[in-house]
């Protein structure tokens, strides 16, 4: 009988961490949760309540103002969970470019970790998760059964980065976007509190050249083996 095990996925921003997420968890009927969702919606908050972000002490403050919860969206077959900030459904707002250009900074505040830390936690109690972010395998589980670190180049994080934001009816430019990709990786690799590392443990996947397919496949199987070894 396969056990129920975490899956921890960590990178760098753009490589595909939360499609290949999203889709292991769909093929093991586990729940995926985007941690990046919840730093995300925080930034949102700060933003709609113009609270500057430098000023460490009025983001501190605000916290206990900020509810984050993901709710099931109704119209699917399997579940995917949309993030709600203070019972409003924000995932789309929360993909803008402006909530992009200061998560990152956010992210950074110690205490803006410990509290976002703490819901991923309680969320994961059960196991049977697929949970990706920068610091899942490091510090939220580092008991997890599988890590995975993704990576890929730059430019074509960009590129596809680009493809969903046009989608979307977003104008932002390749340069635009590869400098924003390019600052969020050099702010969430040298922050003091639980930086982007890879665990020692972790599987190292470089997507620069896999179809997503290949990219799911290989994650799904390595969780199909943790399963069976734990
Ligand atoms: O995953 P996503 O790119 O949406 O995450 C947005 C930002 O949230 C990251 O650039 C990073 O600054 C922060 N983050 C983090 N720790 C996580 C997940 C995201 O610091 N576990």
């Amino acid at each position: 009988m396969p056990s129920d095990i975490i899956v921890a996925i960590d990178g760098y921003s753009g490589c595909g961490k939360s499609s290949t997420a999203k889709a292991t968890a769909q093929a093991l009927d586990y729940t995926y949760i985007d941690s990046g969702a919840m730093y995300r919606a925080v930034t949102l908050y700060l933003l709609q309540h113009q609270i500057t972000i430098s000023d460490t002490e009025a983001v501190i403050q605000s916290l206990p103002d900020i509810h984050i919860h993901f709710s099931a969206k109704k119209e699917t077959l399997s579940p995917v969970y949309e993030t709600y900030l203070n019972r409003e459904n924000v995932e789309q707002a929360i993909r803008d470019m402006e909530v992009s250009a200061n998560v990152s900074e956010v992210s950074a505040i110690p205490e803006v970790r410990k509290a976002m830390v703490h819901l991923q936690r309680n969320m994961g109690k059960d196991k049977r998760v697929v949970m990706d972010g920068r610091d899942i395998g490091t510090n939220v589980f580092p008991q997890a059964e599988l890590k995975i670190f993704m990576t890929a180049d730059l430019m074509a994080r960009a590129h596809r980065r680009k493809k969903e934001l046009e989608a979307k009816g977003s104008s932002a430019t390749l340069e635009e976007i590869a400098a924003n990709l390019a600052e969020r990786d050099r702010i969430d690799t040298s922050r003091s509190e639980n930086p982007l590392v890879k665990a020692d443990d972790a599987v190292v996947i470089d997507t620069t050249h896999l179809q997503f397919d290949e990219q799911v496949h290989q994650v799904v199987a390595l969780a199909q083996k943790a399963m069976n070894v734990n």
